[in-house]
Parts: structure tokens; C-alpha cells; sequence
């Protein structure tokens, strides 16, 4: 066996954070990765479980995969994740190529299986090889949820909140910093409530003061994401305004805006309060930028809880916005409702909403033209490179493209001379 592995890394951010830990425990033991699938003798398909769409891409991902161990391309499937944390048996039973199904955190028993070599409970963690480019990483606080959101079937694969005590994140940013990270996107699945299960309860404001306090300068930025709005604190909005290399920017997730579809979500907040909340960050940090993700067509969801919805973002102004249509999820709270909005209506919603937003982007945009702006730059080109402002997360936001010689993972002033709805553009401003 030559032990050369390919990870294939589907999901979000924190499914990625496990890829890299898996990725770094096979580098630790000498065991050779390539990117290539059809050069690997084992494949690892790290799945995604959350909503169809990505579990097909999960199970069709895993069939190609299976074609190649048939034709004799690859020896071994190794499958994990949170589609294998919830259907185990139904993946072994349907894709019999499949050698061995593990969940997200089983990292020591993947590599075991590969290499061989044992190891035990108290051997040390293994240290993250990042999938992403070097200089931002994202940063996991917490494991699992305690909220219950009747549409969401994550903490049926990710069991209760897990929050990591504050030392190991610490350590762990540190390490990420020596490496030349420059930015952190904290991530967990809700990270406002994050330290609440710890012996020692903390909050998320301790844990940025902790951080501000022991990094180095050289990471500039560190981004939240996924702020539950109901946990949304005073003293985690004002831990954000007063540490300097926090960005002016949130991802906080409404999912809607009619009383009657957040009580039915179990959101654990009405509208109200929600832009109470709002409006208390946008006080506390002028300029902020907002990012939320909406469901819509909830079973039950009305026109009139559609035009709440609606009015709502035209009013808010949110300037990042996801949609997703909803899609029932097995053994969930909402499963037991009637799923009663017709496909093309749920259709037809998102792209009302994504056009309103697309009006909303290019008209806040057009305001950042003349300004000079820090940029990170995540992509070099020959004449064009691509970078990101700090109101911008990788891969989910807006992007700028730069004209001038600029190197990638370097921070620049640029001038915006130009904007459409997701872009803007600009020149290098000789620093
Ligand atoms: S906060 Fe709600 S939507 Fe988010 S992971 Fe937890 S239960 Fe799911």
C-alpha cells in the first residue's frame, strides 16, 4: 500500500476545519496527499448532511469515488462527516465500495485506519494542515448546537453545544498565526452562544478579549460568524466595537421576519427584538456591515409573512444575503408540519428577495466610490488581482479587483473607482 491520499472536502466551513485536521494527522505521520483522485489509492469524502442539494452532491461525490475502486483506480473509501454521522447504515448498505464510514470528529481512528499505527485518547490532537489559502483560516470555538430550530437537522449529526475552552482556541490561533495566517473567521454553529456549557461559563466577549490580547499584530482581522441573534449580547456588541481588529462586519442569521414563521422556527426571538438588536449594533459600530440568511417558503408561510419578510430586508438594508428555498429535514420539528408552498412559489420568492438585495448591493455600493479602502488580496492575476475589503468574508461575499502589482496575503490601501451589485473595482494607492 503506497498510502497516498486524497481528501475531498464538501460542506461548510466547519466541515472544512475537519478536513484540515485530518489533513494535518496524515501529514504528521508521513502519509503522502495529492489533489488528484485517480492518483490516490484511498479516497476520503468528507460529507456534507444538510439539506438535499448537498447530500446529493455528498452521495454523488462518493459514487465516483466507487466507480474508481471498482475499475481499480483507488484500493480503499473512506467516507466521514455528517451525512455518515446520521445514515451509516443506509451508506454501507446502498454503496457496498465504501470501506469504512467514520463521523466529523473520528480523526485519530481515519488515521489509524490508513497507517496502521495506534493511537490513544491521550496522544495529542493533531494540528490542522489548512485547506484554505495561508493567510486566513477559520477558527472553530464550539462543536454541536443547543437551539433546537425546528427546520434544522444539524444538531441531530452534531450533537449538543461542545464549546472549547479558551486556552486550546488560543493555542491554536497562536500556531495559526505563526504560520502567517492574518485573518480568523470564527466559526460553531452559533457562536454568540459559545463558553455557556463550559464548567467555567464564558462568554464570547471573553474569548475576543483573549484573543486581541495574545495575538500577534500580524492578524489583523478576526470576522464572526453565525451570531444567533436571540444570544446577541450587550457586552458581545460592545466587545466587537472596542476591539480594533474585529471586523465592522457580522453574520447574523435571521432566517425570517413574520412573528408567526420565527415562533414556528423556535428562533427564540420575535421581529422586534431582532431589530432592536440591529439597531443597537449598527449604534454601537457605525458602518457595520450585515450579513444574514433568510429561509423562505416555511410550511405555512403566507403572502402576507412573505411581504413581512420583505419589507423587512428593504428596510434593514442588510449589505450581504443569502436565500434558501426550505427543504424538509427528516426526524426535524418542522418535518411534522405540512410542507404546503409550492416549489415554484419558493422559487419564485427567493429571486423577489435576491433582486431586491441585488437593488440594495448596488446602490450601498455606489457610495464606496472615491473611497480608499484596506484590502486583503486572496488571488493574483497579471494585470487584475482579487481581494476583499473587511466587510467581506471568503468565498460567501463581495470581492474587489485591484489593478496594480500586488502580492497575495498582503494587506493594500486601494482607491474604488467603481461598483456593480457584488463588486467593486479599484486601483493600488502607493502606500
Ligand atoms: S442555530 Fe438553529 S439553524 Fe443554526 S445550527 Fe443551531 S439549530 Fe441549526
Amino acid at each position: 500500500m503506497k498510502h497516498k491520499i486524497n481528501i475531498i472536502s464538501l460542506g461548510c466551513a466547519k466541515a472544512l476545519v475537519d478536513s484540515e485536521i485530518l489533513l494535518g494527522g496524515l501529514k504528521q505521520n508521513q502519509v503522502e496527499i495529492t489533489n488528484i483522485p485517480e492518483d490516490a489509492d484511498t479516497i476520503v469524502v468528507n460529507t456534507c448532511g444538510f439539506l438535499d442539494m448537498a447530500r446529493e452532491e455528498s452521495v454523488e461525490t462518493i459514487l465516483q469515488a466507487a466507480e474508481l475502486k471498482k475499475s481499480g483506480n483507488i484500493q480503499q473509501l473512506v467516507v466521514m462527516g455528517c451525512l455518515s454521522e446520521r445514515y451509516p447504515d443506509e451508506l454501507a448498505k446502498e454503496i457496498p465500495e465504501i470501506d469504512r464510514i467514520f463521523g466529523s470528529n473520528n480523526h485519530r481512528d481515519i488515521v489509524q485506519f490508513i497507517t496502521g499505527k495506534e493511537f490513544s485518547k491521550n496522544d495529542p490532537l493533531f494540528f490542522r494542515s489548512l485547506m484554505t489559502p495561508n493567510h486566513y483560516a477559520y477558527l472553530k470555538i464550539a462543536e454541536g448546537c443547543d437551539n433546537g430550530c425546528s427546520f434544522c437537522s444539524i444538531p441531530l449529526m452534531r450533537g449538543l453545544q461542545k464549546s472549547r475552552p479558551i486556552p486550546a482556541i488560543l493555542d491554536e490561533a497562536q500556531r495559526l498565526a505563526e504560520q502567517g495566517v492574518k485573518e480568523l473567521l470564527i466559526i460553531a454553529q452559533d457562536t454568540t452562544s459559545y463558553g455557556w456549557d463550559l464548567d467555567k461559563k464564558v462568554y464570547l466577549s471573553d474569548l475576543i478579549t483573549a484573543l486581541d490580547e495574545s495575538l500577534p499584530e500580524s492578524v489583523k482581522w478576526m470576522r464572526i460568524h453565525y451570531a444567533h441573534p436571540a444570544h446577541l449580547s450587550q457586552r458581545i456588541i460592545d466587545a466587537i466595537s472596542s476591539t480594533e481588529r474585529v471586523c465592522n462586519y457580522l453574520d447574523i442569521p435571521i432566517q425570517h421576519a413574520s412573528d408567526k414563521i420565527l415562533i414556528s422556527m423556535r428562533r427564540g426571538l420575535e421581529i422586534d427584538k431582532i431589530r432592536e438588536r440591529i439597531q443597537r449594533l449598527r449604534g454601537a459600530n457605525t458602518g457595520i456591515a450585515l450579513r444574514t440568511t433568510l429561509i423562505v417558503g416555511y410550511p405555512g408561510e403566507a403572502e402576507a409573512d412573505f411581504n413581512e419578510l420583505y419589507d423587512f430586508v428593504k428596510e434593514i438594508r442588510f449589505d450581504r444575503l443569502g436565500v434558501f428555498t426550505y427543504s424538509e429535514e427528516e426526524d426535524t420539528p418542522a418535518a411534522d408540519l405540512d410542507d404546503n408552498v409550492p416549489a415554484e412559489v419558493k422559487d419564485e420568492r427567493k429571486a423577489i428577495i435576491l433582486d431586491l438585495q441585488a437593488e440594495i448591493s448596488a446602490e450601498k455600493n455606489q457610495t464606496f466610490i472615491g473611497q480608499t479602502l484596506d484590502i486583503l488580496v486572496d488571488e493574483i492575476g497579471e494585470t487584475v488581482s482579487v481581494g476583499r475589503t473587511e466587510f467581506d468574508s471568503p468565498e460567501v461575499d463581495q470581492i474587489v479587483h485591484i489593478k496594480g502589482h500586488v502580492k497575495k496575503g498582503e494587506f493594500y490601501r486601494v482607491k474604488i473607482e467603481d461598483a456593480n451589485e457584488f463588486e467593486l473595482k479599484g486601483t493600488l494607492i502607493d502606500n
